[in-house]
């Protein structure tokens, strides 16, 4: 069974494309947070961003970088939010990999990506070390 976005790609479902490519994709999300919020994907389905070979993620970086301005451009934002929701738990409906553009304007009530999580943890400068060691040890 093919994931939705999957399904835009084959054209089997409309989409406002906002450009294409050999292995990426971007539309505008149909429930946008913003006027011109716009979603990036990699054509082939991948369900996280660690599933994503490292040639296709460049060209999705690409594409990002690509879009950014131009969404900001013809919304007339003044910044955007980029993100990706990264596995279920971190709110990700859709099992394909994708980028979220979210323009933003000044007083627009949003928060910023430090409001995603729940309440901060408390943590010791010593196991704020382990992690790091942690995180570095598996790179
Ligand atoms: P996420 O929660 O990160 O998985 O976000 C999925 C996003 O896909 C949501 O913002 C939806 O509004 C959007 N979405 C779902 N179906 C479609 C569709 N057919 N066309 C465009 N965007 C969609």
């Amino acid at each position: 069974m093919s994931t939705i976005f999957t399904q835009i790609v084959e054209g089997e479902i409309p989409a406002r494309v906002v450009y294409e490519d050999e292995t990426t994709l971007a539309f505008l999300d149909a429930n946008p947070l913003a006027p011109g919020h716009t979603l990036v994907i990699p054509k082939d389905e991948y369900e996280r961003l660690n599933d994503v070979p490292d040639d296709v993620s460049s060209d999705l970086y690409d594409t990002i970088h690509r879009l950014v301005p131009a969404v900001e451009e013809s919304v007339d934002a003044d910044a955007t939010t980029v993100a990706f929701n990264n596995g279920e738990e971190a709110g990700q409906e859709v099992p394909h990999v994708h980028c979220h553009i979210v323009p933003r304007f000044e007083g627009d009530g949003g928060g910023p990506i430090h409001a995603v999580a729940g309440e901060p943890p408390e943590l010791s400068d010593d196991e704020l070390d382990d992690i790091a060691a942690d995180i570095d040890s598996q790179v």
